[in-house]
């Protein structure tokens, strides 16, 4: 039987209308688990992911300065169980274990933590379809991710094997990417989870290579598939292609890798009905546009829940809240129709001793859009570009809550930049016009600057 008919006999299945059309599910990323965080008075001895800062005054739920605790992680996956107990699916887009020198980990402690979040997570949704991808942390040495079969990959496939098809088991242990149909058969829609750690510019082991894993070629049947099935893509991984927005120039993916991701999001744009990431720890958005500059796709990156302050170079006061997100999308045809990110105030949680979970915001009311389609999600970026209270909006949202400074002129053209432009060339364009995307306005500056030229040059 070919897919086509699966869906359509599906879709015959639940006629009568058991399902409301519109299902939920949860993203949630960068864990970091730190299990050696304590709660001392003794600023050296709280956690060891805080390198050589010292930590004072550190509470139960976390610390700025650190991975998360135990509590933290659990508490968060008991939140989602209180806010939204029966998600459709889960996705879980890596990054388990402390920011520390490998010397402190090894293969063991890895894996150890990996499927401590695992089973923490099988406990509490235990009949919930979850899709998860490796993060860079989830591989020892950290990042360097093989094109090849290799046993971190082949015990991850173990683990994960409740939520696997055997067929993704088997194409998971040759290089930790897989797809599978939604749950839900009346959701005619397919689930793409990427490696995209074989395109980490800190990857030394693929950087020589043209299409690691053959995972681009792989994608590229995946998604001309899916087109011919009738089938609705989600496109979910770890590392994001495009830049930071809290810096400058700084890209996750080679250049090469970059291209390649992106021509296959514009020759398939049609079928893609989100991509979902993470690794940032912020709270933002990508668009994709065609040749011709219409937004075709966007891409989602959820804010972690570790509120570790990262250690990026340029990068000033890079903490946040605690964040955990929920998506309601249309089940016919994966539309995307809100999306909404809870938090802990850890400020809060630590002074009050109380770890409350509380909505932040949802993305149709802060931004006034009917939904959370390419075509809303344009108008938000368009707001944003235009209007310094959307931008302010934006800024504290991306932090989850955390900084509250205001956002000026170098933060808004490294945020617009970023949104807006994924590719390498386009992005640096993005830069030296301060944050503004080729379009007609930028055609007339062009214009009147060549007829000035044209002028001086006359004799
Ligand atoms: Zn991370
Ligand atoms: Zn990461």
């Amino acid at each position: 039987m070919n897919t086509l008919e699966n869906v359509r006999l599906g879709g015959t299945s639940t006629e009568g209308g058991s399902l409301p059309p519109v299902g939920k599910f949860w993203h949630i990323t960068d864990l970091h688990l730190d299990p050696n965080y304590t709660v001392s008075q003794d600023p050296q001895e709280v956690c060891p992911s805080a390198g050589n800062q010292l930590v004072y005054n550190a509470g139960p739920w976390g610390d700025y300065l650190c991975d998360s605790p135990w509590a933290l992680i659990n508490s968060s996956i008991y939140a989602m169980k209180e806010i939204e107990p029966k998600p459709d699916f889960i996705l879980w887009t890596g990054d388990d274990t402390p920011h520390v020198p490998d010397e402190k980990l090894g293969e063991a402690v890895v894996l150890g933590i990996v499927g401590r979040l695992t089973n923490l997570i099988r406990e509490v949704f235990p009949d919930t379809k979850v899709y998860a991808a490796m993060g860079n942390h989830d591989f020892h040495p950290k990042s360097q991710f093989p094109a090849m079969s290799n046993d971190i990959y082949n015990q991850v496939a173990e683990l994960w094997r409740p939520w696997l098809s055997n067929e993704s088991v088997a194409l998971f242990k040759e290089g930790a990417f897989y797809s599978e149909p939604l749950p839900d058969p009346s959701s005619p829609g397919r689930m793409v989870v990427l490696n995209t750690n074989l395109y980490y510019s800190n990857n030394r082991l693929t950087a020589e290579l043209a299409d690691p894993s053959e995972q681009f070629q792989w994608l590229d049947g995946v998604l001309t598939n899916a087109s011919q099935a009738g089938e609705k893509v989600y496109i979910i991984g770890h590392v994001p292609p495009g830049f930071f927005e809290k810096t400058r120039n700084k890209a996750w993916f080679r250049e090469g890798f970059n291209q390649e991701y992106l021509k296959l999001v514009q020759k398939h744009h049609k079928v893609i009905a989100g991509q979902f990431f993470g690794h940032q720890h912020t709270d933002s958005f990508r668009m994709f546009y065609d040749d011709k500059g219409a937004p075709i796709s966007v891409m989602f990156l959820a804010p972690g829940i570790t509120p570790w302050k990262t250690t990026l170079v340029g990068v000033v006061n890079g903490s946040n809240n605690p964040g955990i997100r929920l998506f309601e999308y249309e089940r016919a045809t994966l539309n995307l129709q809100d999306m909404k990110t809870y938090f802990m105030d850890l400020r809060q949680a630590n002074a009050q001793n109380n770890p409350r979970w509380e909505l932040e915001y949802q993305v149709t009311e802060a931004y006034g859009v009917p939904n959370a389609s390419v075509h809303s999600m344009q108008a938000v970026a368009t707001g944003i570009a235009s209007n310094q209270d959307k931008l302010q909006r934006y800024y504290v949202y991306n932090s989850v809550s955390y900084d509250t400074t205001a956002c000026g002129k170098t933060c808004r053209t490294e945020f617009l930049c970023a949104m807006q432009e994924v590719d390498f060339k386009a992005y640096s364009t993005c830069l030296n016009n301060a944050g503004a995307r080729p379009g007609l306005g930028g055609l007339l500056v062009l214009l009147v600057m060549l007829l000035g030229l044209r002028a001086l040059l006359e004799p």
